[in-house]
């Protein structure tokens, strides 16, 4: 290409583009409303500049002080850009057969990947911490082809693989007798302390932002059971300690109590599912500030769906067994002011479909506002990222969802979801 043209390339990208002469990339949302997360304000018809990806002001709208396009919202609501703590978008599912992630292969799997961040960030979610993958490492693949801009979908946290003791919860089981499984889709079984140390140490070096560690059993992995402890205290221990010296943390996969509290006295930083908690394993999350995600949603779909799909026998037990008792002991956990984050398993269920949880949140004894901070505010602070995210916010990234009614009214408003900027970009502009 000339120098000529390369010039008149420029010109044509600026004045699309809407750079300013500093060169900063601005847009303004013109909002019909915005739910300030903090203190449960609605504010009506108001203007977010956004530079460079951040927001740089908030204030009441005025056509003449607009930088950049506009992007046209004021016929919706608007809210910070939302955040799921468990997810498995790099994953397949949901599906029957146990074997499906041994029938695929990486380039299939990328595609996938790419399919269900796509379907989650037009939901509205724009970060989503992944909580492990049965091909390992996939996730790093996802996470950095979407930071490189190569497909669409949210800001990835990723897992790499899942730390869990031969046979586990973590792994692929319910195979033919005398299946083989691949090195790949176990780079984070570990069967003792020593074992789990490098394997953490691994699964960081090899592009891991945090660990997930299976601390028992779980509900769709057969032969495992959902209230039995699959490691130590000790065991858990020593993931925790790996993962700090690299400056991470530890997500536990905890259904039964016994799991929960030896996960928590070992430091870990949030427990997922949490399903078969008592009074001592909630007590015990609140005083140590462990984070709880428990997937209070999908209960409901593996027993329908699932069920008429034809998942096994010993899944829909599993299932029926922890379903209501999380339910309850969500209910809990929400009157004792533990912090709980928004984590719903999405590939039990079908990617997309992420924000079906909070109307069950709200049901089991969250305020509206609750389910929506525990998606943004609280999530936020679960990654350490709250100076970032998880608000609408001068100085934070612009990412934002517009709905198209007010949630704080009618929580199943974030199912209707009309818009979303991720960093100061249009979805599906990407
Ligand atoms: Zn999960």
């Amino acid at each position: 290409m000339s120098p000529r043209n390369t010039a008149l390339l420029s010109a044509l990208i600026l004045s699309f583009s809407g750079f300013v002469a500093h060169g900063a990339e601005r847009s303004t949302v013109h909002a019909g409303h915005v739910v300030d997360v903090e203190t449960g304000k609605v504010l009506a018809d108001q203007a977010i500049v956004i530079e460079d990806g951040r927001i740089v002001s908030i204030s009441a709208w005025n056509a003449s002080a607009a930088s950049g396009p506009v992007i046209d919202w004021s016929a919706h609501t608007v809210v910070p850009g939302l955040m799921d703590m468990h997810t498995h978008i790099a994953d397949e599912g949901p599906y029957a057969d146990p074997a499906t992630p041994l029938k695929s292969n990486p380039g299939r799997d990328a595609l996938i990947g790419a399919r269900n961040a796509r379907a989650t960030l037009q939901a509205g979610f724009t970060t989503v911490r992944d909580v492990g993958v049965y091909r390992g490492l996939s996730d790093v693949v996802l996470r950095d082809g979407i930071n490189a801009g190569l497909v669409p979908g949210p800001r990835m946290f990723v897992a790499g693989a899942y730390i869990t003791i031969e046979g586990g919860g973590g792994e692929i089981t319910g195979l033919p007798a005398g299946t083989v499984v691949p090195p790949a889709f176990r780079l984070g079984v570990s069967n003792n302390e020593a074992e789990i140390r490098r394997q953490v140490n691994t699964l960081l070096d090899h592009g891991a932002d945090f660990i997930k560690l299976i601390a028992t059993g779980a509900v769709l992995a057969a032969g495992t059971e959902p209230g039995e402890s699959e490691y130590s205290e000790a065991e858990i221990r020593a993931a925790v300690e790996e993962a700090a010296k690299r400056g991470t943390f530890v997500a536990a996969h905890a259904h039964g109590a016994e799991g929960i509290k030896r996960a928590v006295r070992a430091g870990v930083r949030s427990i997922e599912h949490g399903s078969l908690m008592d009074d001592e394993s909630i007590a015990l999350m609140k005083q140590h500030g462990t984070w709880l995600d428990a997937d209070i949603y999908n209960g409901d779909y593996i027993d329908t769906v699932g069920r008429a799909d034809g998942w096994s026998e010993e899944i829909l037990r599993k299932n029926l067994q922890t379903t209501e008792a999380q339910r309850q002991g969500f209910r809990k956990a929400v009157a004792a002011g533990v912090r709980i984050s928004y984590g719903t398993d999405s590939g039990v269920y079908p990617h997309g479909d992420n924000a079906r949880q909070f109307a069950y949140m709200v049901k089991y004894g969250m305020s509206p506002l609750q389910a929506l901070q525990s998606a943004t505010l609280v999530s936020a602070q679960l990654l350490g990222r709250d100076k970032d995210l998880g608000s609408i916010a001068v100085g934070k990234f612009a990412d934002l969802v517009a709905v198209e009614c007010d949630p704080l009214q009618d929580i199943e408003c974030l199912r209707k979801v009309r818009g979303v900027v991720k960093e100061g970009r249009l979805a599906g502009r990407e």
